[in-house]
Parts: structure tokens; C-alpha cells; sequence
């Protein structure tokens, strides 16, 4: 039997988005409502040890990355004892951390030591008032997380920032700055139709063809490269070290060459952001599976990974908020 893992459309699955809560302790306008509180409950979260099993069965099959993420991952209770656990899984050999850094002052220490060697930080803005209006949350909070976790040496840090038109599209020099004077790399990310949230968030789609064009004017830009196997295209401004990615789901997908599954925080495993097809672990692990009967399962699961999402085609067609899915 094959120790890899390969889907239909003959692509290599090696990189497992593990979401570990739905919830969040910010509400960013594109991704959460508001009021929203209709929340998966502890009981249906799967347990660190079944997390745990879970991935050692997908790593025996050739799965290298796990990436922990939410919701918003730091607000599960004792995340660092969780990312422990999955760094002493044979075969896994990068972890990282996708977080809003609301509480990563408090946390990345231990989160350091317990095995997460790269991190992604969402930030949509540099300015506290514009900030709390697209998250509701407090940018002194974030800066503090970010700060602590650069000073730890994390190494790539990664700031993720979703453009808006409108919103925050005025911005992007002063986040190329910001990036070029922390040693940060940033990505930018076009808004998909992801629930409600998500589709209104439609309205201040912005072309990241034309963001690049136009950065381009104001700075010399030289082909990038950056460790992670993720979707991203990268640049670099020549003279610095920063690296600027972008991530296009809408204007340039690049679904032919996924690699990655996404695993909810109620065990069900999603092949593909912008289409249903699903696997449902927690009833398996629930009814006593074994090891091996996990691998298979795994197997099977990698066998409704879709072609592509529809994005474009279809931008009604995702209910569940980013923020369920695992971003
Ligand atoms: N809480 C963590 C964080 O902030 O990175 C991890 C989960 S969050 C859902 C992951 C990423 O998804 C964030 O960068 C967020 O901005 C992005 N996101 C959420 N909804 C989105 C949407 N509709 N379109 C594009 N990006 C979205």
C-alpha cells in the first residue's frame, strides 16, 4: 500500500490545516457576525488524544505539516500541551501557528518550547481605530503578541492581511514598511465569498494583480521565495529582505497544485475550502476504530478531495464562515 497519500486529480496531500475551536475572541466583519454564537460545543471538539490519533494516522501516510488554526486556536484551553503532543508524532516535521495574536504575548513562550517554529499573524490594519472597527478587537493587544513572539526569534513571522477596498487598501505601504522594519514577511489575501460575512465582504473585492502592478511602480521587485508549500506567490523589494506574497483565490486559483485537507474542530475533515465535500471522524474514533482501520479511513477521505473550488462560479455556494472551516 502506498505511504502516500494521493487524490484523485493526482495531487500529493502533505499538509493538514487542524482547526482546534470554532470560536474566536475577535469578529472580523468578513469573517464572524457580530452576534453570531451558534458555536460547536466542547463535547463535539475532539479530544487532544483524538486530535493526536488522527494525525499520527495521517502522518504514517506521508503528512508532514500540520498548521494549527481556529477559530481562533490560542482560546482552546492548553493549546500548548496539544502542539507537544503532535511534535513528537513521527513524521510531522513542521508546525506552525496561524493566530490573531490577541493572546500570543501570553502564550508564545510556551507555544515556543512546545514545538511551533513559524507563525502567521492576521492584520488588517496598522491604525487602532480602523482595526477595532474590522475586528472589534484592540491593535495594542496584537502588537504586543507580535512583538513578543519576533523577540522569541519565531522565524518566518507572516502577516497576513486581507485587502479591502475601501477599507483598507490605503494601507499597503504602510504594511510594506511596517514588514521591511520587523523583518516580517506579509501576504495579501483576496476575500472569498465565505458565508454571509463573507459575500458582503464581496463588495470591497480587490484584484491583488493590480495591487502587485502597482506596488511595482513604487519598488523595485524581484522574484521571492518563501519556505511553507502554501498558496502563496512571493516577491521580494530588491535592497531588503521582505518578501510579499500573494494569495489570489479569486483572481489566479491554484487549486491544481493543493496539497493540503483541512480538519475541523469536530473532526470533520474538509477537502476543499470552497466546496462541501466532507469526512466525519469523530463518530469513527467514537465507535472504538483502530490504527489501522484510521489509516484506510484516512484513505477514503482523501479519495472526495474535489478538482477546484468555485468561487468565482459559484460565490453562494459556501455557508460555513471561514472561521468553522479552519483558516
Ligand atoms: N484566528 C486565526 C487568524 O486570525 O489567523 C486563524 C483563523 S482565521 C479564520 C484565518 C484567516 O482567514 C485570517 O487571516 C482571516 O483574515 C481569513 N479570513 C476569514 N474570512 C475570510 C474571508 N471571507 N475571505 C478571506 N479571508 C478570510
Amino acid at each position: 500500500m502506498s505511504k502516500h497519500l494521493i487524490d484523485p486529480f493526482g495531487r500529493t496531500v502533505e499538509y493538514i490545516r487542524l482547526s482546534v475551536t470554532d470560536r474566536c475572541d475577535l469578529r472580523c466583519f468578513y469573517c464572524l457576525p457580530v452576534k453570531y454564537r451558534d458555536f460547536s460545543e466542547p463535547e463535539e471538539w475532539l479530544t487532544f488524544d483524538e486530535i493526536v490519533r488522527v494525525i499520527r494516522a495521517f502522518a504514517s501516510l506521508g503528512v508532514q505539516r500540520i498548521r494549527v488554526t481556529g477559530g481562533e486556536p490560542l482560546v482552546r484551553k492548553n493549546l500548548p500541551a496539544l502542539v507537544s503532543q503532535l511534535n513528537d508524532i513521527p513524521g510531522i516535521e513542521d508546525l506552525s501557528l496561524s493566530t490573531n495574536a490577541v493572546s500570543l504575548g501570553k502564550q508564545a513562550t510556551e507555544l515556543k518550547s512546545a514545538g511551533i517554529g513559524r507563525i502567521n499573524v492576521s492584520l488588517d490594519s496598522l491604525r487602532a481605530d480602523r482595526f477595532k472597527r474590522i475586528t472589534k478587537g484592540n491593535l495594542d493587544k496584537v502588537m504586543n503578541g507580535l512583538m513578543t513572539a519576533k523577540q522569541l526569534g519565531f522565524d518566518p513571522i507572516k502577516i497576513n492581511m486581507v485587502l479591502m477596498k475601501g477599507v483598507n487598501d490605503d494601507e499597503v505601504e504602510d504594511m510594506i514598511e511596517f514588514c521591511i522594519e520587523n523583518n516580517f514577511t506579509l501576504r495579501f489575501i483576496e476575500t472569498m465569498p465565505m458565508g454571509d460575512t463573507g459575500r458582503t465582504a464581496a463588495s470591497h473585492y480587490v484584484n491583488l494583480q493590480d495591487v502587485k502592478n502597482h506596488i511595482a511602480e513604487r519598488y523595485e521587485l524581484i522574484p521571492g521565495v518563501m519556505p511553507g508549500g502554501g498558496p502563496a506567490r512571493y516577491v521580494q523589494i530588491a535592497g531588503t529582505d521582505l518578501n510579499i506574497g500573494f494569495i489570489t483565490p479569486i483572481s489566479q486559483h491554484f487549486c491544481e497544485t493543493c496539497n493540503r485537507v483541512r480538519l475541523a474542530a469536530d473532526g470533520t475533515m474538509y477537502l476543499c475550502l470552497g466546496q462541501e465535500h466532507k469526512f466525519e471522524f469523530r463518530p469513527l474514533l467514537r465507535a472504538g476504530i483502530s490504527d489501522s482501520e484510521l489509516a484506510d479511513a484516512a484513505r477514503e477521505a482523501i479519495k472526495l478531495k474535489p478538482e477546484r473550488h468555485e468561487f468565482k462560479e459559484k460565490p453562494q455556494q459556501i455557508v460555513r464562515f471561514m472561521s468553522k472551516t479552519g483558516g
